[in-house]
């Protein structure tokens, strides 16, 4: 007995560790390639940088927000399941519009240049459209959009939409501000703009606190498909941008 004895005292004085963030536990399960350890206020990435979650700063506006976001500020709105109504979404409610530059620089690159060593030529839809898109290889991106052009291809009616895509890598900023486009990545894809809207386009200003009447015409059928491979859609925030799917797996 008293070895069984030694080993029940020897767990019983393990302690658990404190529950991670449930922000960490997303960017871990969406990730685990790059986060090679997480506690409670940071992240390590296979290359040893570790990023702290939480800046301790309270209160940012919005334009902080999108400005000077940490990892847990990312998560401030949740991605919702549903599809839109033709009131769109809460003021500012925008998932996945704030981003942690440094984190995604990490995985997809820090350059043009870095960012192109990675990219590989898909052809979308190659059935009924077959345009050629350039998209990243990290995460698999590749290969989820060929999963999600598959897919697309097989269903009717929505050639339209899909047709000449609007753009999948392109090193730039967002217009009118200093930040870096997640186009800038090759993880990023508009689709048809022809049929597509976008807040700037309609207030005709790019100053974020401006008045938003939400519009949309892109199907709920392309949407699922996107999001069932890990990309969220620019038409499920306030500030939308209908032709734009990103891959943030994190969020759903
Ligand atoms: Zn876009």
């Amino acid at each position: 007995m008293p070895i069984l004895f030694l080993l029940i005292s020897f767990f019983w004085t393990i302690p658990t560790p404190p529950e991670l963030p449930t922000g960490i536990q997303r960017l871990q399960k969406a990730y685990p390639e790059f986060i090679v350890k997480a506690d409670a206020n940071s992240i390590t990435m296979k290359d040893g940088t570790v990023f702290s979650y939480d800046d301790g700063k309270k209160n940012k506006s919005f334009q902080e927000l999108l400005d000077q976001p940490d990892l847990e500020d990312q998560f401030r709105y949740d991605y919702p399941a549903k599809f839109p109504g033709k009131d769109g979404l809460p003021v500012n409610h925008d998932p996945g519009r704030i981003r942690f530059m440094p984190f995604y620089m990490k995985m997809y690159g820090n350059t043009q240049e870095e960012v192109r060593a990675n990219l590989r030529e898909i052809v979308w839809l190659p059935k009924t459209i077959g345009s050629k898109i350039l998209v990243t290889k990290v995460n698999g991106v590749d290969k989820k959009l060929e999963a999600i052009s598959a897919e697309l291809d097989k269903l009717p009616g929505l050639k339209q939409y899909l047709e000449n895509p609007g753009g999948s890598f392109l090193w730039r900023v967002i217009k009118g501000t200093n930040r870096l486009s997640m186009h800038s990545f090759g993880m990023t894809i508009d689709i048809n703009v022809k049929y597509s809207h976008y807040w700037q386009w309609d207030c005709k200003c790019t100053n974020e606190d401006a008045k938003l009447g939400y519009k949309n015409s892109i199907p709920k059928q392309v949407v699922e498909v996107f999001e069932k491979h890990g990309f969220i859609w620019g038409g499920k925030w306030y500030h939308y941008d209908s032709m734009h799917f990103e891959y943030r797996p994190e969020f759903l």
